[in-house]
């Protein structure tokens, strides 16, 4: 039986690349990197060079890039630091997304209840926010507005540079959480006035529990773990440094292939689409063109996802319902129901990830298996049958 990984949004395997640059690190350059003798500056060295490739990544300084555990750790430190700094200036209130991932949204909701107000913007039904509509959000006492880069679960690719450019001319800081987006899709913090920015390695294709916190030169963010002066003394404790390592190298040549990668992915992307499309009952969700390049979304009408999910991973494909964040909940997913889909619709989505490891083989065979999978389930399902009712008018 073939198998195909299809789940890249959800994580991504380790790169060779990335492989070998860390393997020294973990083996004959095991030094501290806070420590004076050389294996510990070897270890130190190689930690600034991942800062650097970072760095030059997304246009920032070296002295802006703070390594951390991963995406969920650099949303919550940077909401819950730009709340602590707000406050003290007498500004409680921050503008989000409806379709945030739950590492921001708990983080807000978790701030409400400390007494900040928070501002839910909702999107179009491509799952695209309107500027305007966070313009007309802003207000004296706002301190923050986080929208994501990239849309985990529809892939929908957010106006950043507008919603950078409008948050400059209001005096309020602007983060975005691009852990879909980084190494995917170009990122210029400059030139989309970024103010902070999130990043996460197992997302391309570097190692799981490391990740990356921009934060714009000038902003005095709150220390997130006290203790040694490692990371500028704002997150201590002894760096991770095969992991650095495998992150920095990984997003270099993530942004080195970028177009190519892009290119060729959704291509197999589109071809997805028009396969999956001739299923009927169907619909795309998100938007066709501001889209990441390997994400696919659908949901099918009288079909339940979980069970989608089970039959495709009986014949070797990996495949996700939305987020690997909420499944295991019986809720359909905050994000199809913020795009305005119905309960029973949104049951049956199904997200395909792919990405430049990808074949074109690999394609034609989840759309082979994935068109008698969908009709099977639909003979079992009571929901179909009322569907196929109503549709006959009866
Ligand atoms: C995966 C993901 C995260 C969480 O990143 P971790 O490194 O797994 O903590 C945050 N935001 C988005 C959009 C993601 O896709």
């Amino acid at each position: 039986m073939r198998y195909v990984y299809a789940d890249n949004a959800a994580t991504t395997a380790v790169s060779k690349t990335a492989l070998d640059a860390m393997m020294p690190y973990l083996t004959e350059h095991c030094g501290n990197p806070s420590s004076l003798y050389s294996i510990g500056q070897t270890a130190h060295r190689a930690i600034e060079k991942a800062r650097q490739q970072v760095a030059a990544a997304i246009n920032a300084d070296k002295s802006e890039i703070y390594f951390t555990s991963g995406g969920s750790e650099s949303d919550n430190w940077v909401i819950r630091g730009c709340a602590e700094l707000g406050k003290k200036k007498g500004k409680c209130h921050i503008i989000t997304t409806k379709i945030e991932h739950h590492a921001v949204l708990h983080t807000t909701a978790k701030l409400e209840k400390e007494g900040f107000e928070v501002t839910y913007i909702g999107v179009n039904d491509k799952g695209i926010v309107d500027v305007n509509d966070i313009a007309a959000a802003i207000r004296e006492d706002t301190c923050l507005v986080t929208v994501m880069f990239a849309n985990n679960e529809i892939g929908s690719v957010q106006p950043i540079e507008e919603i950078g450019k409008l948050c400059r001319e209001k005096g309020v800081w602007f983060h975005t959480d691009a852990v879909q987006a980084a190494g995917h899709i170009a990122i210029d913090v400059k030139k989309q006035n970024i103010d902070f920015l999130s990043m996460s390695g197992h997302k391309f294709h570097a190692v799981k529990g490391t990740g990356v916190l921009y934060c714009k030169n000038g902003v005095k963010l709150p220390n997130l773990i006290e203790g040694g002066g490692q990371e500028s003394g704002k997150r201590a404790g002894t760096e991770n440094v095969p992991g650095i390592v495998a992150l920095g190298a990984a997003l270099e040549e993530a942004c080195a292939n970028i177009d190519k990668n892009a290119q060729k992915v959704s291509a197999l992307r589109d071809r997805l689409f028009e396969g999956a499309s001739k299923i009927s009952h169907s619909r795309i969700n998100g938007d066709t063109e501001k889209r990441l390049p390997g994400n696919f979304s659908m949901c099918f009408e009288g079909v339940e996802g979980e069970s989608l999910l089970l039959m495709l991973d009986a014949v070797g494909i990996s495949a996700s319902s939305g987020s690997a964040c909420t499944s295991g909940s019986l809720d359909p997913s905050h994000v199809l129901l913020a795009i305005g889909l119905k309960h029973e619709v949104a049951h049956g989505s199904l997200r395909l990830s792919i990405d430049e490891n990808t074949s074109g083989e690999d394609v034609e065979y989840i759309l082979e298996q994935l068109t008698p999978i969908i009709n099977r389930l639909r003979d079992m399902s009571p929901l179909w049958e009322r569907i196929i009712a109503e549709d006959k008018g009866e």
